[in-house]
């Protein structure tokens, strides 16, 4: 099944009432042993995968870290109380580990904001970063993506009394906060000219200072909004369609073929698990989106 453009464009008030809420926290291994049992795939064993440095260091150690968002419900997050992981990208982090062969807990999950992905995988700090990462040309000249596992869509959060941001038409003039380092913001600044923005290295601090009324609107990826929103129905919302297409991608070290195949291949021959991980994490309230095929590039 190939994605279609009409695919992206999904009704962000239906998801919100899917997602759950709360705020962040720091790096961990991952403890939720809901991902064991009844998890839609298996841990593999014998994994064949030769010419990945990646696969033979993660082999080698016998557990793996994953760069991941965790203040992002529903995609990347990381429970205050329980300190357990959830969402899509989470999920599909573990889908990746379990299929390299690492159970869950042999995951170290580590929070990288948007600006430091490309570094924190050029370092070694991690060994794959999944977490709303849009695959680009300018991020391909560090890294390697394999993938993309979703394609979305730049959208907007606005106050719920807001009545003048309707699409991303009425952006003039006002100010939007997103993450440093990431594709909405450089949107924003590039094809946005009377437009100001003001920006943090996550997103929940741009959705605090839109509460605050120091900005107008919080703009990035509309799932990552209408998770925001589902914190707080009675105060904001998610307005317009998505007005960019963002492919996410599973970032990795650059020039690790192997690994990118392995891995591309997994989500290729996946497509009941993407479907199950998809269905519960973002596709609760009946929205349908399609497994993209992947890259061959
Ligand atoms: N997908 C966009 C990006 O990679 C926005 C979300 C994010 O910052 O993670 O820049």
């Amino acid at each position: 099944m190939r994605f279609t453009k009409k695919a992206a464009v999904f009704g962000a008030t239906a998801i919100v009432a899917a997602l759950t809420l709360s705020a962040c926290g720091g790096g961990s291994t991952d403890n939720n042993s809901s991902s064991g049992a009844d998890a839609p795939y298996k841990v593999a064993d014998n994994v064949s995968l030769s010419g990945s440095p990646t696969f033979d260091k993660v082999k080698g150690d016998g557990k793996i870290t994953i760069g991941v968002k965790e203040d992002q419900p529903g995609l990347g997050f990381k429970d205050p109380a329980t300190g357990e992981y959830s969402g899509f990208d989470i999920d599909t982090a573990r889908w990746m580990a379990a299929s390299l062969g690492l159970s869950a807990d042999k995951i170290t999950f580590q929070a990288i904001a948007s600006a430091n992905r490309e570094q924190a995988l050029v370092n070694g700090q991690i060994d794959l970063y999944i977490g709303t990462y849009s695959i680009t040309d300018k991020r391909k000249a560090q890294i390697d993506f394999a993938g993309p596992y979703l394609v979305t869509g730049q959208a907007l959060l606005v106050k719920k009394d807001n009545t003048t941001i309707n699409s991303d038409k009425d952006l003039a003039g006002k100010t939007v906060c997103s993450a440093t380092g990431s594709t909405p913001i450089q949107n924003i600044k590039d094809k946005y000219k009377e437009t100001k923005t003001t920006e943090f290295d996550v997103y929940s601090k741009c959705v605090d200072a839109l509460k605050n009324g120091q900005v107008d609107a919080v703009t990035t990826d509309q799932p990552i909004l209408a998770g925001y929103a589902a914190q707080d129905p009675d105060n904001l919302k998610v307005v317009g369609e998505p007005f960019t297409t963002e492919k996410y991608g599973i970032g990795l070290k650059k020039g690790d073929g192997a690994l990118r195949k392995f891995l591309n291949d997994v989500l290729t021959n996946g497509k009941n698990i993407w479907t199950k991980l998809y269905d519960n994490n973002l596709g609760k309230s009946g929205l349908k989106l399609e497994q993209p095929a992947v890259d061959n590039y």
